[in-house]
Order: C-alpha cells, then sequence, then structure tokens
C-alpha cells in the first residue's frame, strides 16, 4: 500500500513543524540582529564623523595658529612687505571662515548636544573672539607690528581656551561612544535572552504537538495490532472487534482503511469458520434431534480408548433401542414418530450428566457413552445398571404426540470396559448384540454384554430381594461372641448377625449387610438386633449369673444416621424394660464422615440414658484421634488386623501400644478383638489391654451355647 495522506501528514507534520519554527527562529534572530547592527553602525558612524571633524578642527587651527605667529613674526622683523601681509590677512580671513564653518558643523552635531551644551556654547565663544583677535592682529601687522603683537597675545589665550574646550570635548565623545558600545551590547545580550526564551517555548510546544500525534499514532498500532492477533488465535464464529470498528468509523485516512480491511478479513473468516461448522454439523450431528450422531460417537469411543489418561476407569456404552416404535409409525405417521424421537431426545438429555454423551445412532436406537467412577468392576457394574434402569423409567413416562398420550418403553444394552485396546468396532458390535439379548428379554429390559456381569447383578438383585423377606421369613439369625476380662471372666457378648439362607446356607454379614445398608433395608434389620438385644437384656438382669453381662450389637452408619435413631433405641429401652447401661453400641469410623457434631450430639443423649458406646474396627478409618477426645466413648476395640500381626510385624506392635496408651490417657476401656492364640493374648495383656475377644476364648455361638459358655467360664 502506498503510504497515502495521513499517514504522510502524521510523520511529517512534526518534522515540517521543527523545520518552519526553526527556520522563523533563525530568521527572526537574524533580523534583530541585523536592525540592531544597523542602528549600532550608524551611531557609530555619525560619532566618528563628529571626532574626525573635532580633530580636523584641531589640527586646522593649530596650522593656522603655527602661520598668524610666523606672519607676526616677519612682519615685526621686516621680512613681509605690506602686500605680502595683506595677502597673508586676507587668506587668514578665508580660513578663520571656513574654521568657524567646522565649527559650526561641529556644534550642531548630535554627539556634541548630547554630550555637553556648555561646552559647545564655551567654544563657539572661544573662537569668536579668538577669530576677532587674529583678523585684528594681522591687519595692523604692517602698521604697528606691536599692536599686533598684543592681540596675538590676547589671540593666543583665547586660543588656549578653546584648545581646553575641544580637549574636554575629545575626551566627553570618546566616553560617549563607550557608553553607546556598552549599551549595545547589553541590547545584543537582551535579544538573545528573548530569542532563547521563545525557542525553548516554541519547542516545548511542538514536543508536546508531537507527543500528543505519537501517542494517538501508537494506540491505533496497538489497536491494529490486537485485533490481528485477535483473528490469528480466535476460531470461534463470534468474532468481535469493536476497536477496529470506531476505528474504521472515525478515521478517513490510512488507518480508516487498515481497519476497513481487517474487518473485511474478519467477515470473511467467520463466514468460512460458519461453513465449517455447518459441515461438520452436518457430518456429526443428526438433523432431527440435534444429537450428535453414530460418526460422532465413533470419534468420542476412539479418543476414550485410545488415551492413555483414561486407563482403569471403567466406562459404559449404553445402546438404546425404543419398543415397537414401528407402531406409532405406522399408525399415527411419520411426523407423529420425529415428534416422538425429538421429545425421546429432549427427555434423555436432562436425564444425563454434564460429560455423558448422548448420540443418535439409527432410526429409533440411541447410544449413551461415559464414565465410571468405581474401581471395582462389580460396583461400577451395578452404577451402569442403576443409570441405565433410571433411563429406562424415565422413558417410561407418558409422552403426547399429535395430541394423544402415548407410552413407550426401550430396551438397552451395555458394555462396561476399561480396557484401553479395545476396537470402537467391537465396542459398538458389542453393545448392539447386548441390545438384541435385553429385547430378546422383553420390552423395557436392560442386559450386559458381559454374561459373567449380568449372572453377578442378577444375583446380587435376586439376594436383596430375598432380603427383603428374610426378616419377616426369620431367616436372620443372631450369634453371640463372649468378651472376656483381663481374669478371662466373660464381661459381655457381641451380637453377630446371620443370615440363614433355604438354598445358600449360612451367608455372612459381610456379604449381606451392604445390600441391605444400600437398599435401606438395614433400618428395620438393625431395629430388630437391638429389641433382640434388649429383650435378652431385661431377663438377663433378673438371672444373678448373667445381670452383669454386657450386650453390644453393630450399628450401622447409615442406622446410626436416621433422624430418629437416639428416639428409635431409648423407646425399645423403655418398652422392653432393659438396663440401659447393659446395652453397648458399637459404632465405626464413618459415622464422622458426615456430620461430626451431630453424631456427638446423638451419642450424649444416649449416653445421657446409660447406654455405652464402642468405636470398633479402631485404627483403620480416619484420622479419628482428633475426635476420640471429643467423642463421648467408653470403649475402643483395636481391629482385629493390628491383633492378627502382632507377633510378627513391629508396626502393628506399636499401633497397639498407641492405641492402649490412648485409651488409658482418656479412661477408654480397650478391648482387642480377634485374639485366636495365647502369644496374642500375652502380649496385648503385656501391652496392657483390658479385654478380649477372639476364637482363642470362642467363636460366635448360638445363644443356647453362648449361654453354656458363661456358665462354663464363671464356674
Ligand atoms: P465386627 O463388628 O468387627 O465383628 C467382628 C468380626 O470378627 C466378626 O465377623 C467375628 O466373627 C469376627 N471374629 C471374631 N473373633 C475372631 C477371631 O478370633 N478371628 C477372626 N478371623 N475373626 C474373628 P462377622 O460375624 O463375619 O461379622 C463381620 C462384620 O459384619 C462385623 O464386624 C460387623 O461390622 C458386621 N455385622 C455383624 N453383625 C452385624 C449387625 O447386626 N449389624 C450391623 N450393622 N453389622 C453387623
Ligand atoms: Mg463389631
Ligand atoms: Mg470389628
Amino acid at each position: 500500500m502506498r503510504a497515502g495522506k495521513t499517514v504522510l501528514l502524521m510523520f511529517l507534520l512534526p518534522a515540517f513543524a521543527v523545520l518552519v519554527f526553526s527556520f522563523g527562529i533563525g530568521l527572526l534572530s537574524l533580523q534583530s540582529l541585523k536592525s540592531q547592527y544597523l542602528i549600532n553602525s550608524d551611531i557609530q558612524a555619525s560619532d566618528l564623523l563628529t571626532l574626525h571633524q573635532e580633530s580636523t578642527f584641531k589640527r586646522d587651527i593649530s596650522e593656522l595658529h603655527q602661520r598668524v605667529s610666523d606672519t607676526l613674526d616677519a612682519a615685526r622683523k621686516g621680512a613681509l612687505s605690506d602686500i605680502g601681509l595683506y595677502r597673508m590677512h586676507a587668506k587668514l580671513v578665508d580660513d578663520l571662515a571656513e574654521i568657524e564653518e567646522q565649527v559650526e558643523v561641529l556644534a550642531n552635531s548630535n554627539l556634541l548636544h548630547e554630550v555637553n551644551h556648555d561646552s559647545v556654547q564655551g567654544l563657539r565663544k572661544s573662537f569668536t573672539e579668538y577669530r576677532g583677535l587674529v583678523i585684528m592682529a594681522t591687519e595692523i601687522a604692517a602698521i604697528d607690528p606691536s599692536t599686533a603683537n598684543t592681540f596675538f597675545i590676547e589671540a593666543q589665550s583665547s586660543f588656549n581656551q578653546f584648545s581646553i574646550f575641544s580637549g574636554r570635548i575629545a575626551m566627553l565623545l570618546t566616553e560617549r561612544t563607550m557608553q553607546r558600545e556598552k549599551e549595545a551590547r547589553q541590547r545584543h545580550e537582551e535579544s538573545f535572552v528573548q530569542i532563547f526564551v521563545f525557542s525553548l517555548l516554541g519547542a516545548t510546544l511542538i514536543f508536546v504537538a508531537v507527543l500528543i500525534i505519537a501517542i494517538r499514532i501508537s494506540g491505533h498500532v496497538r489497536d491494529i495490532a490486537d485485533a490481528l492477533s485477535e483473528l490469528s488465535y480466535n476460531s470461534q464464529s463470534d468474532i468481535r472487534l469493536p476497536k477496529m470498528e470506531r476505528l474504521q468509523a472515525n478515521s478517513s485516512g490510512e488507518f480508516g482503511r487498515i481497519a476497513n480491511v481487517i474487518l473485511g478479513f474478519r467477515d470473511d473468516m467467520v463466514r468460512r469458520i460458519k461453513a465449517e461448522e455447518e459441515n461438520h454439523r452436518l457430518i456429526f450431528y443428526d438433523a432431527l434431534t440435534e444429537l450428535p450422531n453414530r460418526c460422532f460417537l465413533q470419534e468420542q469411543l476412539q479418543y476414550a480408548v485410545g488415551t492413555g489418561s483414561r486407563v482403569n476407569n471403567f466406562h459404559a456404552l449404553l445402546w438404546l433401542d425404543l419398543d415397537r416404535f414401528k407402531v406409532i409409525n405406522d399408525v399415527r405417521g411419520h411426523q407423529a414418530g420425529d415428534d416422538l424421537l425429538i421429545q425421546v431426545a429432549e427427555r434423555l438429555r436432562q436425564m444425563l450428566r454434564e460429560g455423558d454423551l448422548l448420540a443418535r445412532v439409527g432410526g429409533d436406537e440411541f447410544a449413551i457413552f461415559f464414565e465410571l467412577p468405581q474401581k471395582q468392576q462389580s460396583d461400577a457394574a451395578k452404577e451402569a445398571e442403576r443409570i441405565a434402569l433410571r433411563i429406562c423409567a424415565g422413558l417410561s413416562r407418558e409422552y403426547f404426540v399429535d395430541g394423544h398420550g402415548h407410552f413407550m418403553s426401550a430396551s438397552m444394552g451395555i458394555v462396561l470396559f476399561s480396557d484401553r485396546h479395545i476396537g470402537v468396532e467391537t465396542l459398538l458390535s458389542q453393545a448392539e448384540i447386548a441390545k438384541y439379548q435385553a429385547k430378546d428379554t422383553g420390552p423395557g429390559t436392560v442386559s450386559f454384554y458381559d454374561p459373567n456381569i449380568q449372572a453377578e447383578i442378577n444375583r446380587v438383585a435376586e439376594l436383596e430381594s430375598q432380603l427383603r423377606s428374610a426378616l419377616d421369613l426369620e431367616q436372620l439369625i443372631l450369634h453371640y461372641q463372649l468378651q472376656f476380662d483381663e481374669k478371662s471372666k466373660p464381661v459381655g457378648a457381641e451380637i453377630l448377625m446371620r443370615w440363614q439362607h433355604p438354598e445358600k446356607g449360612l451367608i455372612s454379614p459381610l456379604d449381606f449387610i451392604p445390600l441391605a445398608e444400600e437398599s435401606g433395608l438395614i433400618v428395620p434389620i438393625g431395629k430388630w438386633v437391638i429389641e433382640s438385644a434388649c429383650n435378652l437384656l431385661s431377663k438377663w438382669q433378673f438371672n444373678p449369673q448373667l445381670r452383669h453381662l454386657q450386650l453390644a450389637v453393630n450399628v450401622s452408619a447409615k442406622q446410626f444416621r436416621q433422624n430418629n435413631f437416639v428416639e428409635m433405641v431409648l423407646s425399645i429401652i423403655e418398652q422392653t424394660g432393659a438396663p440401659a447401661n447393659k446395652l453397648k453400641l458399637e459404632l465405626t469410623e464413618s459415622i464422622l464422615l458426615e456430620n461430626v457434631e451431630q453424631a456427638i450430639r446423638k451419642m450424649k443423649a444416649l449416653r445421657d440414658e446409660g447406654i455405652t458406646f464402642a468405636m470398633d474396627d479402631f485404627g483403620t478409618g480416619y484420622s479419628s484421634l482428633q475426635y476420640l477426645k471429643r467423642l463421648p466413648l467408653d470403649q475402643i476395640k483395636i481391629d482385629q488386623s493390628f491383633v492378627r500381626d502382632i507377633v510378627d510385624d513391629p508396626e502393628d506392635t506399636v499401633i497397639i501400644q498407641t492405641i492402649i496408651a490412648m485409651g488409658q490417657a482418656l479412661s477408654i476401656e480397650v478391648i482387642a478383638e480377634g485374639v485366636e492364640t495365647e502369644e496374642q493374648l500375652n502380649l496385648l495383656s503385656a501391652y496392657g489391654c483390658q479385654r478380649y475377644q477372639g476364637y482363642l476364648f470362642t467363636k460366635p455361638v448360638s445363644l443356647s451355647e453362648c449361654l453354656a459358655l458363661v456358665k462354663r467360664f464363671l464356674n
């Protein structure tokens, strides 16, 4: 682009201004110097002329005086004839007239007028006297030389007089000239200062003007650079350049043109990005539901299985097929079918979390892809199934199509994977196979691709449903494991639940308590255990052999968190009439995970009524040390994992010693669970442990066996 008006002006204007200013200042200085020089030289010339006239006068009068003296000498000696004397006299008269003219010129000169008027007058007067006396002396010289001589002597005094005057005038003139010279120099200096100040002011003004222009230019240049960088880094279809729009509107020169070009470029870029987006939309999105399509899903799957960052995490791919979708198409037409699909897509969208991928992969088929946080395959599978069932339930609510209500179910296949080496096509086909399996099972069902997972899911679901009726069917039974003091005397027992399953036999609480917690069944089951304990305690209080025994009941965190837990326990105590101080509730550190303050309040409320608390599995949970002090505890149970290795593992020994020391410091009783050998018992006893529970004494047994054991140990 050629440099145009604005740019030229912007760059040349400052230079031009400096040039014009310098030229002006130079001219002004020269002009002032010239006029001062002329004035000074005029004055000097006239002063010099006056000085010249004055010295000419002095020279002429001295010559003339000498001639008069010579003439009078010659006359006295008779060396001159009368004619010669007369000629001399005439010549002297003429010369004196000439000199008088000189005196007049001198007397009228400016310098003399300025210098001293009196001296001029004196000069004039003395000269007039001298002239008269000289004329008279030369006139009578031929007749009477002695009288002439008398006149000459008088003339001599006048001569001396004006010689003094003229000397004074010469001195004054010289002084005057020097004074003028000094004044002229002063004037020079003043005008130099004036010109300097003026130049400084002018230069400052120009500097400010140039600065303003420079700031404006650099501002424009910066805005242009910003706009260009925005263009290069922004790949959105919405690129806003407000500064360029302002520049285009407000500037008509080059900057306006540059802004114009940049905005044009931006518009082109936006058009291109939009076209690309549209293209991308057409390739990767479904036009009807605006959901991602199969292509998009494939890309995302490729990414998920292709990146190392996602290893170890489980992912689920759900393949969903609407049941009997064809019917609505056939009966109500394709438009109605499309409407329904849009509604299904919307419902699915609302049911999913951010980050889950939903795609329409076929006519009435949708796929959902998400990551699961669970580390165990069974947990992840359970979560995936829960999500799938929730989606199925959401989809089975009524739709309104074409003014008619319509119900619709969906069958869903699930593929769970964590192996990043699995191929995308394999995944897709497994999901479709799982979907066909679900369809085969019946409409509205969910099926896993992995038959093992499916079997596990089925097993757990079945167990859960059986657990629901286990309590009513009296399949839940209680075992009792005695607890002993230092002298191996029974001081109480822990109640441990078992499930006597009709087909599977005795099921461990480790297998069904988590199920009961998840389904909420733990609340009625837990209540039943406390009731059973209290019923026993109520009976034992009248039996001298048993009345000192405490019964410990395990309370799960979920059960403990129930709002009415305190009231529930207290009402059981009241109803059964059990001695509250014989009921011990075993809590685990997981109760601290939520509201600690509330947990403490509940414990205190129950403790006020005499109920005691033990912290179960102590040492395996969270930073309970800081809470231990605040929790109203009566007992801590050293977890059996530490007891197991106490003989071989020095670390466990230290842990146990620490727990016992802590208990002693806080006056909390310490019991060791899982004591299996004499060696363990001896060590625990040596460290100061006060209570013991474990196979060394007895396994958890039925109530009748337990009572028999009590009798045996007491005797
Ligand atoms: P827990 O409360 O820590 O119970 C101690 C567990 O250690 C019991 O397992 C017991 O049989 C076992 N045990 C006792 N002495 C020894 C020993 O010397 N060696 C070994 N290896 N094990 C010993 P169990 O009966 O299988 O109970 C497991 C867990 O189930 C209990 O751990 C408790 O957390 C839970 N649980 C049991 N009954 C109930 C209940 O009624 N309600 C609740 N919420 N949880 C219960
Ligand atoms: Mg326990
Ligand atoms: Mg325990």
